[in-house]
């Protein structure tokens, strides 16, 4: 009998997982590694929670739908591994406790404005009074001295609970810290990925933050070591997505995506910002010209089932402003500073919802304590 991994899934679309009218196939739940000798298969099933009231009855299922619609002589029984998709991540707090929440703004490919963005809402949040941090963690490029005026930046040391720490440059209400300000680009480039890796770890754990609502994390683009240093070292309360309406952009966002949401990491994703989505020339204010195609931001995150946080246009003012070191959100009677006040609004309302929600789902899992009034 020859058996293919193609044929096991098939008949897996069969298991409808209880409740939600979906097969297990459908729900993502099949994990990637279908093994087969033989006539022995065995692969995992990911479940969400390890409490899973439906732990059991998925399995024997998924082996009678094996066994039925594949070949009854399968070596299946007992070969069905349940395995829980919550992997444990940094604990909330426990490195920076007087940081609320930590946000990473990630993109799939390298220039669709993720720095652009990420200086932006960092100010557009600092002018809203929140207390704002940006850590540029792009180790390879940094561009965010240069976005703040601020190349020539030394950050000095001083000493507090008897550490010495790194104090960030403040500048627009905003802490920033950067590799930036420590080596020059080139030195930088030849670094191997450990030693960024623990570069970035001293400035997130070294450096005097204080008390943050915001904290922004400016990532390299696509996927790299960086971003697992981060994901472990930091408890980020979720992602944002940076991409540009260009299939190619798009199609790397994806990727990037799934880089948080993959079992092994579990960072939600908060939603996408699409840059750049259309041009508007600084004498039509109200003309609007889609370039690289409309409304592909939309269709990606209600693809992604993501919310689409913010659109941004392409102006001529950001990237002078990016540039000269007045970024365009400081203006906040123009266009752009209206754009990006709405998005840090939205990015606001976001974290809130979550964090409403997760404290709910807390309670519900801890049980609200009871009064005993006799
Ligand atoms: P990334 O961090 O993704 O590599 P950057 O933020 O450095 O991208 O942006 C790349 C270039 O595009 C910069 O020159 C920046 O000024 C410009 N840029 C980014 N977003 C916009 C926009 N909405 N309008 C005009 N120029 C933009």
């Amino acid at each position: 009998m020859q058996l293919y991994p193609n044929l096991i899934t098939e008949a897996l679309t069969k298991v409808r997982y209880p409740g939600t009218g979906k097969n297990i196939v459908e729900m993502g739940m099949i994990a990637d590694d279908i093994r087969i000798e033989g006539n022995k298969v065995s692969f995992s099933i990911v479940f969400e929670k390890a409490n899973d009231p439906f732990i059991k009855s998925v399995v024997k299922a998924s082996e009678t739908a094996i066994l039925t619609f594949v070949n009854p002589d399968v070596d299946i029984k007992g070969n069905i591994t349940p395995v829980t998709k919550q992997v444990p991540r940094p604990e909330p707090g426990k490195l920076l406790p007087q940081v609320k929440n930590i946000l990473a703004v990630s993109s799939g490919k390298g220039g669709v404005g993720k720095s652009t963005v990420s200086v932006n809402l960092a100010i557009a949040l600092a002018q809203a009074g929140y207390k704002v941090g940006l850590l540029d963690a792009d180790i390879y490029g940094p561009s965010i001295p240069k976005m703040f005026g601020e190349e020539e930046a030394h950050p000095c040391m001083e000493f507090v609970d008897g550490r010495e720490l790194i104090v960030p440059v403040e500048k627009y209400g905003v802490k920033l810290l950067s590799i930036g300000f420590f080596v020059d680009k080139e030195n930088a480039l030849a670094w191997r990925g450990s030693m960024a890796g623990n570069a970035l770890k001293q400035l997130i754990a070294d450096a005097h933050w204080g008390e943050l609502d915001y904290f922004l994390l400016d990532l390299p683009p696509g996927t790299s070591d960086i971003h697992l240093t981060l994901i472990q070292t930091l408890a980020l309360t979720a992602a944002i997505v940076v991409a540009t309406p260009q299939e190619v952009a798009l199609a790397a966002a994806r990727k990037g995506i799934n880089l948080f949401t993959g079992k092994k990491v579990n960072v939600p994703v908060l939603g996408l910002i699409e840059n750049m989505a259309w041009f508007t020339p600084a004498e039509l204010p109200d003309n609007r010209y889609y370039l690289f195609g409309k409304d592909g931001g939309k269709r990606l995150a209600k693809e992604l089932n993501i919310p689409l946080l913010g659109e941004i246009p392409i102006v001529q003012s950001i990237c002078e402003g990016g540039d000269s070191g007045a970024p365009a959100a400081l203006n906040e009677e123009s266009m752009m500073g209206i754009a990006f006040r709405q998005l840090a609004q939205r990015v606001v309302e976001q974290v809130e919802y979550r964090n409403v929600h997760l404290e709910a789902t807390r309670r519900v899992e801890t049980g609200v304590p009871k009064l005993n009034l006799v």
